[in-house]
């Protein structure tokens, strides 16, 4: 089955269902891909006569496995994500990776590798780059690209440099969180291939470089300044100086959870005269943050909403950046 140009893989996980015995199994898709849920499920039960249940709930990384349909089912397809090789130790607490290794047996990642061409998008965005040297890097669906675009941004005299990943499985891999493959390379700037707008600011914001944003299925190229994103994250903080009482925001998706993160600040807070307050959330909204009598948030979940942040009534900080708020850390270490 290849919709909307992903390949779902299909006819790998009928055999697996059949293979497996499976009487009952679960799918679980992004945001995005809910759309085309249902059409998975009935080929699934015609097919292999087994009793198919679409996870409803929101699904941004491999981070958010739904645990609670796992124990439903007897397999478990996560679509969009790729297995970690191991979890990011900012991000994901060591009760998720003893999880992990329960996965194995019942939980299988469909990548869903894109079918759409690259070149014309790494042809336009060739244009953009100032450097003549570029670290390459791409979400999951484009990542097999990546030697192809590497190979055409030398016809451009351009330089290009596919780096390795601390804990992503493919190399010039990238996740909201997780920017080793670009951390590593020696380049002026980066190209990113994928889309949306999270992965480019957290790369200008983390890497602190030029970011040239390609998006295959639109065509359009985007630029991210590191330099104007970190000025927005200075004003957060600033606006965060005053305040006296802070929500700990503590994510209750199940890869991402640091509860002792969490703990740890509130202690440190309170130490400070500070008044702090653990939350936990599933996922952070600010209708939900605005129920709390608190002046400013601190997120210890996941990293990839600060851009959103920037746009909610009240400060929410990420756990480096309550430090300078603290008088722990000095600005110029934030990132
Ligand atoms: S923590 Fe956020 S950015 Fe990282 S994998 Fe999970 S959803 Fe993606």
């Amino acid at each position: 089955m290849i919709k909307n140009s992903y390949d779902f893989e299909s006819e790998k996980i009928k055999e697996l269902i059949k293979e497996r015995g499976a009487s009952r199994v679960g799918l679980q898709l992004p945001e995005g891909l809910k759309t085309v849920a249902t059409d998975i499920a009935a080929e699934i039960s015609q097919e292999t006569g087994a009793e198919v249940i679409i996870s409803g709930n929101s699904c941004y990384g491999a981070c958010d496995v739904d645990e609670k349909l796992e124990r439903t089912v007897d397999l478990l397809f996560h679509f969009g994500h790729s297995e970690y090789n191991s979890f990011g130790k900012a991000f994901h607490s060591k009760k998720r990776f003893v999880r992990k290794e329960n996965y194995q047996k019942k939980v299988f990642f469909i990548e869903l590798r894109s079918s759409v061409d690259i070149k014309p998008v790494v042809e336009k965005a060739a244009a953009e780059l100032k450097g003549d040297s570029v670290g390459l890097v791409a979400t999951l669906q484009h990542v097999h690209g990546l030697n192809e675009a590497k190979m055409l941004l030398a016809r451009f005299g351009k330089k290009a440099v596919i780096g390795k990943s601390n804990s992503l499985k493919y190399e010039g891999q990238v996740l909201g969180c997780e920017f080793s493959s670009a951390a590593m390379v020696p380049c002026e700037e980066i190209l990113f291939i994928g889309s949306g707008s999270f992965h480019p600011v957290g790369l200008a914001l983390y890497i602190g470089k030029r970011v040239i944003a390609a998006d295959p299925f639109t065509m359009q190229i985007g630029i991210y300044e590191a330099e104007g994103l970190r000025k927005k994250r200075y004003v957060a903080i600033e606006r965060a100086l005053d305040a006296k009482s802070f929500g700990i925001i503590i994510g209750m998706k199940s890869g991402q959870s640091n509860l002792s993160g969490a703990i740890a600040l509130r202690r440190k807070a309170v130490e400070k005269g500070l008044n702090a307050y653990l939350i936990t959330m599933d996922e952070i909204r600010e209708d939900k943050l605005l129920a709390f009598k608190v002046d400013a948030f601190v997120n210890t979940a996941c990293p990839r909403l600060a851009e959103d942040f920037i746009h909610f009534k009240k400060p929410v900080l990420s756990a480096r950046e309550f430090e300078v708020v603290l008088g722990e850390r000095s600005w110029e270490c934030i990132f």
